[in-house]
């Protein structure tokens, strides 16, 4: 076994745990992150769309308007803490990437997309994110890290953490090099989620988790979960994740995922399930659509129905839409001229679907759809008739991106045990961690934005060690010099007595 000493070593080097090891190094802690991957390392922060929000809100705006955004979605189920700490930090954690050479563009229309990664991620190809958003951001802190002293080892993956007196005081890890003994004064899990373990998945998100799509790197296998839920941790908002609606196709396609989303068509028409009858609020928007189509009994048997009218205009939504890139990419739309042709097209019953969506354009026509079973939203999304030639559908799966839950902690990243006690050294960021996104019991699933949170609670976990830090070095050459005074002391004696008795008694901010 080797065994190593570091100050702080981090579990992962996505943008939570780069980011924490650089602001560590800045303020002269060393860190040594671990990372799984090799050189070159997939993780999703390589694979993010880029998009840096908080809520949909702009990260320049006004942090009051910013809070108001993320209750908005959270309700009371994000602890008060996190919400503004999230709030209050993110303008000037931008600003701090910023300084570390990342840069940002405006992309699309959406004010939300002020502050994309830059270059922007290209709108085709499986490798779209190469030399640009994630990929460039990754590079960037990484020669940050390595500039100011701290490493990452590829190839060593954290299996348990060292406890001592229920403290961490270190890890052991596996590595191409053999296993590693790891020794450190704080360890931080930064790894990513837990959204490629079927075994958790399966406990937690869907009967079924190997008919989702896994809609990201594949590296996120929940063992920051396991190991905080070993040391003592309490564990948030599991149930949940951050992901969309995709093709079906894009289970064996990989030129449909992770774009195009078919959320737009879904939060404009309606989904319905093998017995052609609606099962979900389609007006909740892509994200909860695709968490109720992942709790089905058999995630591969949702499709959307809608009209020409959707495909020209919903379809048409975001930056790589699903009209016409479902197509040209080798995914299935079904259409035909009237309802009962698309029903046996998809093997539907037709007769069930004509009165589904019957009851549907009722509905729409008389503004009741919040009386249809299950109810129909419409703040956020407009219900559009299903009644322009051709009609069309989409089998559907659920593309799921990361987990939203995870290990609990405080504002300053401490990871918290069952009774809400911080355990001593031990933290995590990033989604590793829950608590802010997911919405606890509301309908709808609270999308916050991963990368976000990811920087702000790295740096508050980087800072909270490094001032603890500051505060333990500044105590421990007090009783050195301390020690120093009692040595001069005892070979002076008894000359110097008096003066022991004044080092000892003074208040600190006199030494
Ligand atoms: C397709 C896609 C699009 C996205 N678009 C956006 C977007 O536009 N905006 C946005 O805010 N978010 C977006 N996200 C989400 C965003 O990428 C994540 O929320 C964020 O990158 C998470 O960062 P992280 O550091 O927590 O995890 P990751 O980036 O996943 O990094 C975790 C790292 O830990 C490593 N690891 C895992 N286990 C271990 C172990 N035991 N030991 C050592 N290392 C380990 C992994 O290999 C990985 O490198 C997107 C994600 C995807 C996949």
């Amino acid at each position: 076994m080797n065994s190593i000493h570091t100050d702080v070593v981090v579990v992962g080097a996505g943008i939570a745990g780069l980011t924490t090891a650089v602001r560590l190094s800045e303020q002269g802690v060393t860190a040594l992150v671990l990372e799984r991957g090799e050189q070159g390392y997939m993780c999703n922060t390589r694979m993010a769309g880029g998009a840096f929000h908080v809520a949909h809100q702009d990260v320049a705006d006004d942090s009051q308007l910013i809070l108001r955004a993320i209750t908005s979605r959270t309700g009371d189920s994000a602890p008060a803490e996190l919400v503004e700490a999230l709030a209050s930090d993110i303008g000037e954690a931008t600003q701090w990437l910023k300084r570390q050479g990342v840069r940002f563009i405006k992309v699309g229309h959406e004010s939300y997309r002020k502050h994309t990664l830059a270059p922007p991620i290209a709108t085709r190809g499986r490798e779209y994110w190469l030399g640009r958003g994630g990929d460039v951001l990754l590079r960037t802190l990484t020669g940050a890290l390595e500039k100011q002293g701290g490493r990452i080892l590829h190839g060593a993956r954290a299996t348990r953490l060292t406890m001592r007196d229920s403290a961490c005081v270190g890890l052991v890890a596996e590595s191409t090099r053999g296993p590693m003994d790891i020794d450190a004064r704080a360890v931080v899990i930064c790894d990513g989620g837990f959204h490629s373990n079927l075994e958790l998945l399966r406990e937690f998100i869907s009967p079924a988790p190997e008919k989702l799509k896994q809609r990201n790197a594949q590296t996120g296998y929940g063992d920051g979960l396991r190991m905080a839920r070993e040391a003592g941790a309490k564990l948030v908002g599991l149930n949940r994740f951050y992901g969309h609606v995709l093709a079906q196709d894009a289970m064996h396609n990989d030129d449909l995922w992770p774009f195009p989303m078919m959320d737009f068509l879904c939060a404009a028409g309606i989904v319905v399930d093998q017995s052609a009858k609606r099962f979900a609020n389609e007006g909740l928007g892509g994200v909860t659509i695709a968490n109720t189509i992942a709790a089905q009994t058999d995630p591969l048997g949702a499709t959307v129905i809608f009209d020409a009218d959707i495909w020209n205009g919903p379809g048409r939504e975001y930056l790589i839409s699903a009209n016409p890139t479902l197509v040209s990419s080798g995914g299935t739309l079904y259409s035909a001229a009237d309802l009962a042709g698309l029903a046996s097209q998809v093997g539907l019953a037709a007769d069930t679907l004509l009165q589904t969506v019957a009851q549907y354009n009722a509905a729409v026509d008389g503004g009741s759809t919040g009386n249809l079973e299950p109810t129909r939203s419409t703040d956020g999304y407009r219900a559009w008739p299903i009644r322009k030639a051709p009609f069309y559908a989409v089998k559907l799966c659920a593309g799921i991106t990361y987990t939203m839950g995870g290990i609990a902690i405080d504002a300053d990243g401490r990871v918290l045990d069952t009774a809400n006690r911080p355990i001593a050294n031990l933290y995590a960021a990033g989604c590793a961690t829950g608590g802010i996104e997911g919405g606890g019991d509301r309908e709808q699933v609270a999308y916050i934005g991963g990368l976000s949170r990811s920087t702000v609670f790295g740096l508050r976990a980087a800072n909270a060690i490094a001032s603890r830090w500051s505060r333990r070095e500044a105590s421990a050459s007090d009783r050195q010099s301390m020690y120093r005074t009692l040595w001069r002391i005892c070979v002076t004696a008894p000359v110097s007595l008096p003066i022991v008795e004044y080092h000892l008694c003074k208040p600190k901010s006199n030494r």
